[in-house]
């Protein structure tokens, strides 16, 4: 048996079982680039829901993976220029919310690499008017 196999991270479902549990026709039906359906179903008490091929011949390699969240999708309400709004709509002075602070950017989806522009672009209009006030206030 090999070390991967014996290892406690890797538990049953074995090799074997979850071979039986791929749909007959996974081959044909399998497409790496889209959300294929290819998945083992209810055989297994935790489907692979998609690309469900089975293991073939050894050596096999195992990649630890992790969850992460990308955006929460939410955070306070601002104006286009980065300003924090109140319940009533209305602009709260001295406050600016950019990145991942502010909300209502995204509705569903977000395209590629907006993330950091979304923070690189509100935080350059809040950070020179946060300077611009602050020169204001003091002087
Ligand atoms: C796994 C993953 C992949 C991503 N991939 C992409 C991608 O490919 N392209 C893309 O554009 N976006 C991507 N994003 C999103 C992008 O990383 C974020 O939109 C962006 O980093 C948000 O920037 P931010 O400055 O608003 O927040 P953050 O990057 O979260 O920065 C907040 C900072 O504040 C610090 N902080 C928190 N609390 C305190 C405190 N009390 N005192 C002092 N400091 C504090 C934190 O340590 C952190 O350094 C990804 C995100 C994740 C999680």
């Amino acid at each position: 048996m090999s070390p991967l196999a014996k290892s406690p991270n890797f538990p049953p479902p074995d090799r074997k079982h979850y071979n039986a549990a791929t749909p007959p026709d996974a081959v044909e039906n399998f497409n790496a680039f889209i959300i294929d359906h290819v998945s083992t179903g209810t055989a297994l008490a935790i489907a692979k829901s998609n690309w469900a091929l089975s293991f073939g011949q050894r050596p096999f390699v195992a990649h630890g993976v992790m969850c992460g969240i990308t955006f929460t999708y939410g955070g306070l309400r601002t104006d286009d220029a980065a300003h924090v709004l109140n319940e009533e709509g209305l602009v709260m002075p001295g406050l600016w919310a950019v990145g991942e602070m502010a909300g209502g950017f995204f509705a569903f989806n977000y395209p590629g690499g907006s993330g950091l522009t979304k923070g690189a672009v509100s935080g350059k209009i809040a950070g020179e008017a946060a300077a611009q006030r602050a020169k204001t206030v003091r002087g």
